[in-house]
């Protein structure tokens, strides 16, 4: 069977097959977090969503160069040119350096990444580190005449711009519009079109994170960074960059125009966009007040939550939408999530349990087909989990006997749970891993204290003491008792 995938590439609107610049290598880049608060259902989706397909890749065969920023400066309070950046207010309003306020969250995010299953990427970079970077675009851009100085910031002249390439290519908007949209609001401010998006923002007394340059003492404005960084570790033309729709317009039209004024390049051959998550129907929003942050879903310490769901049932039920589909958070839907979780965990054991017979009267050749061609045809996860599921009802129909599988079939079937459940889709056994592990535990030391009896009962007392010992060292209170022993893990 040939294995090849295909994805939807916004730009083109349309699947196309998946062939990297450079043979056996991928490097992607994904707009990452804003780093002033805590990381919510928003968060959790582009990065299960990329997870999958760097994990994928990654299957596939490919070597992927994974790049992941972190948005800590230049990001501004209403996604515009003007407001406060939304750390300097945390700084100022909590009393902390900024750089307090990134870290703080940054683990954070870290910690609920490392919960849901999602892979670190290969490289993180800070937007905060990357200054000279974004200073050295602005430069190139500035020389190539698409930019202009304007009370010390400088603009991307968007409408020169439009006369040599078409900006609204990657969202499909009408530069007709931007005019009418711009002469309703010329004179208001110090660019010359409202369309025209700051790369360099001089800095008001008030603002804390700030730098030195030739135009002034300020900062980069927000779209430049992920231009900068993607084009730093992954060259001025690469396979994939990712984000929310969200980011679609204006922050990746803008990065597509960064990189032509600079580097006479698109940047990017594929551009995927995940779609967003709704909260009972409605858009997440802060005056709607309907955020739910990742640690209260886990939690369940949340008006809008029944109870708390576990990581691997909010990611479950994220893989449950295809990527490109709007999905609805709900009580209902989650339980549902955590209820289909479980039946795929329990099929996952009941395959540990089947033993393989002589005759075969099962298809799983046909399962395994199914599989990657859900896979391929754009990370189609929801018909994946379809067909995992119908292999759920295979496994189960072996165990009660109705069916039978041979030894070799019975190894492809569990290589194909082993791979999409856990490699690709990235689930994980939570039961197992907590249960089991605490089963394990006691069972060692059980053993190591009936060892340490019978050293005793043998006058070995070096051997009796060094384990008394050791395992002192590592937390353990052990009594001795007339018919044996107790013990207790004190930390
Ligand atoms: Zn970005």
């Amino acid at each position: 069977m040939e294995n090849q995938l295909f994805i939807y590439n916004t730009i083109s609107r349309k699947k196309e097959k998946f062939e990297s610049i450079i043979p056996q290598r991928v490097g992607m880049y994904v707009c990452g977090p804003t780093v002033y608060g805590d990381a919510h259902l928003g968060h959790a989706r582009p990065a299960i969503s990329f997870d999958v397909v760097f994990r994928y890749l990654q299957h596939l065969g490919y070597k992927v160069r994974y790049v992941r920023n972190i948005t800590d400066v230049g990001h501004l309070e209403n996604d515009s040119d003007s407001g406060e950046d939304k750390i300097t207010k945390k700084a100022r309003l909590e009393q902390l350096e900024p750089m307090e306020i990134v870290q703080y969250y940054v683990n954070r995010y870290h910690r609920d990444m490392e919960a849901l299953n999602v892979l670190p990427p290969s490289i993180e970079p800070h937007a905060s580190g990357h200054i000279i970077e974004q200073l050295e675009m602005i430069e190139k851009i500035f020389n190539n005449g698409y930019a202009y100085l304007s009370n010390g910031s400088v603009y991307f002249d968007v409408l020169k711009y439009n006369e040599k390439h078409q900006y609204g290519k990657l969202s499909g908007r009408q530069i007709e519009d931007l005019y009418e949209y711009t002469r309703q609001l010329q004179g208001q401010t110090e660019k010359k079109s409202a369309y025209d998006f700051a790369l360099w923002k001089k800095a008001n007394p008030e603002h804390i994170m700030r730098w030195n340059s030739r135009w002034s003492e300020g900062f980069p404005g927000w779209h430049l960074e992920c231009s900068a960084m993607g084009t730093k570790y992954l060259g001025e033309y690469f396979d994939i960059h990712g984000g929310g729709l969200d980011l679609q317009f204006p922050h990746h039209e803008c990065e597509i125009a960064q990189n032509i004024a600079a580097n006479q390049t698109e940047g990017v051959k594929y551009w995927m966009h995940n779609n967003m998550i709704t909260i009972n129907g409605q858009k997440m929003s802060k005056s709607l007040k309907n955020f739910i942050s990742l640690e209260e879903l886990f939690s369940g310490q949340n008006n809008l939550l029944l109870k708390p769901y576990s990581p691997m049932t909010v990611r479950f039920f994220i893989l449950q939408a295809h990527y490109r589909s709007p999905l609805d958070f709900s009580n209902e839907a989650l339980s549902s999530s955590e209820k289909g979780f479980e039946r795929l965990m329990n099929a996952v054991k009941t395959l540990e349990k089947i033993v393989p017979a002589q005759e075969n009267t099962v298809d799983v050749e046909n399962l395994r087909n199914s599989c990657y061609e859900a896979i391929n045809d754009d990370l189609n996860t929801p018909i994946l989990i379809a067909n995992l599921f119908d292999g759920v009802k295979i496994i189960n129909s072996i165990y009660d006997g109705k069916e039978k599988i041979n030894q070799e079939n019975l190894l492809i079937i569990k290589q194909i749970y082993n791979d999409f459940v856990f490699n690709i889709l990235g689930l994980k056994d939570e039961a197992k891993n907590s249960v089991e592990n605490q089963e394990t535990l006691k069972n060692v030391v059980d053993l190591l204290l009936n060892i340490r009896l019978s050293a005793k009962q043998n006058k070995d007392f070096a051997t009796s003491d060094k384990i008394r010992q050791e395992l002192g060292k590592l937390g353990f209170e052990i009594k001795d008792k007339k018919d044996g022993f107790e013990w207790e893990l004190k930390k």
